[in-house]
């Protein structure tokens, strides 16, 4: 009919322009964030990431029930695209069909399966949203979800329906062997007239358009932006590595007060963290995952994303309009808004990040959780100068000892001496051993901390004994900026990663090995950032390598149950697990046992972040949480990578009064443990295959003695 024609034809226009308003207003909201240079430059990654994330749905797929559900909604949304435009095309023409596949069976065969499985996912997301309610969801807009989930109900039984009516009048364009839902729909209409037929495939064809309509304008209203926003999302993350924190350059000699650092107002998150905001599903999968609020504090990485996105939508308006009116009013308005923090974000929801990368790595639309607390904490100590007390020291001792312990640089080189009944190591300084084959990178917490004081001497024991010629820097060494970095003091990060990018290239280092993961992130992943490019390995890998090459053999028994707590900086960061693993299982004797939360999904010690220098006054502390964990095990030995978990684990396991039960070692320790057991196990094996150390072995610079078995200095 004409009238239905037309009165068709109005409701799109209608639609289609209040969708085009609202997506001029959406794109405006964008441009009123800080430019962020996210030009794709790896158009290989970026594909893969289209194909992988986007359309195989594989974040989502971490979770198997609502991964699998929501791939079949995706799916069904690609798929029965062709059914709405179908619909409206019979609007127009009775016995509408696509042009070319508008026949072909395999076609209506598809369509079919996905309206039964969307119903089918469907069902199960009113089962966990309506009766498993998973705390995940805490916060989340619960009712527009339900709206949404009705929405596509009707739209599938709309489908369904239309259908089904038009095979019993014969309009239906594919062969119905290949439609069996259609088929069977087609049997309800079978005691009607002809006229009630058509009648009733008028009705569920305009019901179905007008859900479509409906849902087309009220998606760019509601959490379900990000169906349009996804793609974007993930086309515009990060080619950083995954622990590079957003590069920012300072130049400390001009730094006034009045400059602007990190984000203060919603205007200073930058277009990416707006479009983070659009395409948050609510879905509360980085909330889960996240150690702050699972152990109880204010920090949920969704709320703080919802936060902001609300405050966007609430002041966006009013500042799109003084935008488009002139700077001058802009800028008036901008001034008049609220700051960030404390009233959009809490100050304790920021400090409470241990910049662990959970939320990151749960999150199915890539969204960039660290980058926004990074923003925040960075105007709230370089531009308010407002952060917990506790941190001062720490941060004063950056900038005048190198160090967050404030101990002299001198000191540096204590850790050698080794405890009463173990030798002095005697290693080089890095310009007495010029061809080092590895600078030993040694950090702080390995210099300073009397329980990493043991594991970096060990660790040099094992070098040692496996004949690497190695070097370390000694008291010229300073920390390599994380804590700084992480606390959002970027200055002093970029003061102290300067500092030791000059001295590493003026030694011409290469190849660097650490034992702790934050100065393996620092060095590896964000030195490049100012011009320091270096091949960087952590000892767990290195460890595991020498052992896969003969040069450690480790042969004493172990008679012990252990597992491994994955440090987040390695794990989740870097995707480096296996080596620890490797040799811990190399080890005679120990019966390995995996923690529940282990590899990249590891749960943090609480010590990252810059947290290691403040006080955790909320909720149940993370490093007892884990520490519950690992007690919870069969495990007699909690092997660790990482300094700040073994100063957070054997604190825990102290508080618990569980020494006796359990004990926390590195992994460096037990292999050293089971090589001196056995004394045949220090023996290391040539390429030739003969035993003893490589022909190739380097004197000891300091001493110019060889190192080797008969050296006192290795072997005890
Ligand atoms: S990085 Fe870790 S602690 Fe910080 S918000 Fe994400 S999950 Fe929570
Ligand atoms: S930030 Fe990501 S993981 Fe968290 S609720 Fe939003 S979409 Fe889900």
């Amino acid at each position: 009919m004409l009238f239905e024609k037309i009165l068709m034809t109005l409701l799109i226009l209608a639609t289609l322009a209040a969708f085009a308003s609202r997506s001029r207003d959406l794109l405006g909201y964008l441009q009123l964030g800080k430019d962020e240079d996210r030009k794709p430059r790896d158009w290989g990654r970026k594909f893969k990431d289209q194909l992988v994330v986007v359309f195989g749905q594989r974040k989502l797929l971490q979770w198997s029930i609502p991964g699998i559900m929501h791939f079949f909604i995706f799916w069904g949304f690609v798929i029965l695209f062709t059914t709405i435009i179908e619909a409206f095309g019979a609007v127009y023409q009775e016995g509408f069909h696509l042009p070319l596949i508008g026949r072909w069976g395999p076609l209506g065969a598809l369509q079919d399966f996905f309206v039964i499985a969307v119903l089918a996912s469907i069902a199960v997301a009113f089962i966990i949203r309506k009766i498993q309610r998973p705390g995940r969801f805490r916060g989340s807009h619960v009712k527009e979800a339900d709206y949404i989930l009705v929405a596509i109900t009707g739209i599938m039984i709309t489908i369904l329906f239309t259908r089904g009516a038009e095979i019993s009048l014969g309009h239906f364009p594919y062969d119905t062997r290949w439609t069996p839902a259609s088929d069977a729909t087609a049997a309800l209409f079978e005691g009607f007239s002809l006229a009630t037929r058509e009648a009733l495939d008028t009705v569920f064809l305009w019901w179905h358009s007008l859900i479509i309509l409906a849902f087309l304008v009220y998606i760019t209203y509601s959490k379900h932006l990000h169906i349009i926003t996804a793609g974007f999302n993930v086309l515009f993350t990060s080619e950083r590595p995954k622990g590079a924190l957003k590069p920012m350059y300072i130049d400390i000699e001009q730094m006034s007060e009045d400059d602007q650092f990190g984000a203060g107002k919603i205007t200073d998150l930058t277009w990416k963290q707006i479009l983070d905001g659009m395409t948050c599903t609510e879905c509360g999968r980085c909330q889960s995952q996240c150690p702050a609020w699972n152990t109880g504090k204010p920090l949920s990485p969704k709320l703080l994303i919802m936060d902001e996105r609300d405050a966007l939508f609430e002041h966006g308006p009013a500042l799109l309009k003084a935008k488009r009116s002139g700077e001058e009013a802009f800028q008036q308005l901008v001034g008049q808004l609220e700051p960030l923090n404390p009233a959009v974000v809490e100050d304790e929801v920021i400090w409470d990040c241990t910049t662990c990368g959970a939320c990151v790595q749960a999150c199915p639309v890539n969204i960039e959780h660290i980058d926004h607390i990074m923003d925040m904490r960075r105007n709230l100590v370089m531009g308010e100068s407002r952060f917990p007390k506790e941190m001062q020291p720490a941060l004063q001792n950056l900038e005048n000892t190198g160090n967050p312990w404030g101990q002299p640089p001198q000191a540096r080189l204590e850790w050698m001496k080794g405890t009463a009944k173990q030798e002095e190591l005697k290693i080089p300084h890095i310009s007495e051993a010029p061809n080092a084959e590895v600078l030993f990178w040694v950090g702080c917490a390995g210099a300073f901390d009397d329980r990493n004081k043991k594991v970096v001497y060990d660790f040099a024991k094992l070098m040692q004994i496996a004949g690497v010629s190695f070097a370390v820097l000694g008291a010229d060494e300073a920390c390599n900026g994380d804590p700084a970095r992480r606390m959002g003091a970027e200055y002093v990060y970029q003061m102290l990663a300067e500092q030791n990018i000059q001295l590493l290239k003026e030694h011409k280092v290469k190849k660097i090995v650490t034992t702790c993961p934050h100065c393996f992130n620092t060095l590896f992943n964000e030195y490049p950032q100012f011009g320091g490019t270096f091949e960087v390995v952590h000892h767990t890998e290195y460890l595991a390598e020498l052992v896969d090459k003969g040069r450690l053999r480790p042969k004493g028994e172990i008679q012990k149950k252990v597992t491994y707590h994955d440090p987040c900086y390695n794990a989740r960061h870097n995707d480096l697990w296996k080596g620890a693993r490797e040799v811990i299982e190399a080890i005679p004797g120990t019966e390995y046992e995996e923690l529940h939360r282990h590899g990249h999904t590891t749960f943090c010690c609480g010590a990252g972040g810059g947290r290691m220098w403040m006080e955790e006054r909320m909720g149940k502390k993370m490093n007892m949480e884990r520490t519950d964990e690992a007690l919870a095990s069969a495990s007699e030995t909690l092997a660790v990578g990482c300094p700040f978990c073994n100063i957070m684990l054997a604190d825990g396991v102290t508080e618990r009064h569980a020494d006796s039960q359990m004990q926390v070692r590195d992994v460096a320790q037990l292999l050293l443990q089971s090589i001196e057991f056995h004394p045949e196990s220090s023996v290391a094996r040539n390429g030739n295959g003969t035993e003893g150390y490589p022909a190739t072995q380097e004197t000891d610079q300091m001493t110019g003695q060889a190192i080797g078995p008969d050296d006192p200095q290795t072997t005890e």
